[in-house]
């Protein structure tokens, strides 16, 4: 079955400091309704992929130099974050950055600051966002600063959400979390796109978890797109068997 695709990524070379040179042509497709994954090893390239569609290189010294990105078949190449968010599209960054000093409902509703809609919609949300994390919920007074690990990537994911967004851009997910838990953020990641439709792309170096989870894969070494595929062909390739899975 043909999908739309919702975002594009076409040959895009980035450059940090005018000189270092790390993305060297990495192009990708988003389908809508997919949970796609961005694979790799520390260094591969996957957090500077994600912000450049998210705009957010510029505060690293970072910059598209090359190749082209669009969302909707728009170009979004030098949208303010803002305005990118107001398409549809929000980044959920590497290492969860809550406001340790707000309680955990008031960070989740920092999310839907750009929103137009009454409060009305935004309480329906927030009980869409404690239905799906019901920890929050219980946690919903508690200062974000003093919760878990676990429980601030449940709030960034939730903030997230509170944007309405259409696509969510998930940085490492897993990162610093107990094999139990990234399991359980996973599978809430799978029931949203399964039952509420949001289209995810996600940037993860345990590939083992994310090829289950995920419907499609591009595996980035060095700046490069070195292989893609449906999830469940990458997960028999005897390359990312041996290289990927620490299966040979
Ligand atoms: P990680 O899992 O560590 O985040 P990654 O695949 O997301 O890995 P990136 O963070 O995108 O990789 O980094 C890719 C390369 O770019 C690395 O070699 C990194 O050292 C380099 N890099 C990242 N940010 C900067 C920066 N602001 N200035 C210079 N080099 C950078």
């Amino acid at each position: 079955t043909l999908q739309e695709t919702l975002l594009e990524v076409n040959n895009i070379e980035v450059i940090y400091n005018h000189v270092i040179l790390v993305l060297k042509g990495v192009s990708l497709k988003v389908p809508k309704g997919g949970i796609t994954a961005l694979l790799g090893g520390n260094g591969a390239g996957k957090t500077t992929t994600l912000k450049a569609v998210s705009n957010l290189l510029h505060s690293e010294r970072g910059e598209v130099t090359k190749g082209s990105i669009s969302y909707r078949g728009e170009k979004v190449q030098d949208l303010e974050p803002a305005a990118l968010v107001k398409m549809g599209v929000v980044q959920v960054m590497e290492g969860r950055h809550c406001f340790e000093h707000l309680t955990v409902e008031e960070n989740l509703l920092t999310g839907a600051y750009t929103r137009g809609d009454g409060r009305g919609a935004i309480d329906a949300d927030l009980e869409m966002v404690y239905n799906y994390f019901p920890r929050l919920k219980e946690r919903r007074k508690s200062q974000a600063g003093y919760t878990s690990g676990g429980e601030q990537q449940m709030v960034a994911i939730g903030r997230a959400l509170m944007s309405r967004p259409e696509t969510i851009l998930l940085d490492e997910p897993s990162m610093g979390l107990a094999p139990q838990l990234v399991e359980q953020i996973f599978g809430i990641v799978k029931s949203l796109n399964e039952e509420q439709g949001y289209t995810f792309l996600l940037a993860e170096q345990n590939t083992n978890v994310a090829l289950r989870f995920a419907h499609y894969g591009y595996i980035l070494e060095s700046g490069r797109v070195v292989m893609d595929g449906r999830a469940a062909d990458l997960r028999e390739n005897p390359d990312v068997k041996e290289f990927y899975l620490g299966m040979s």
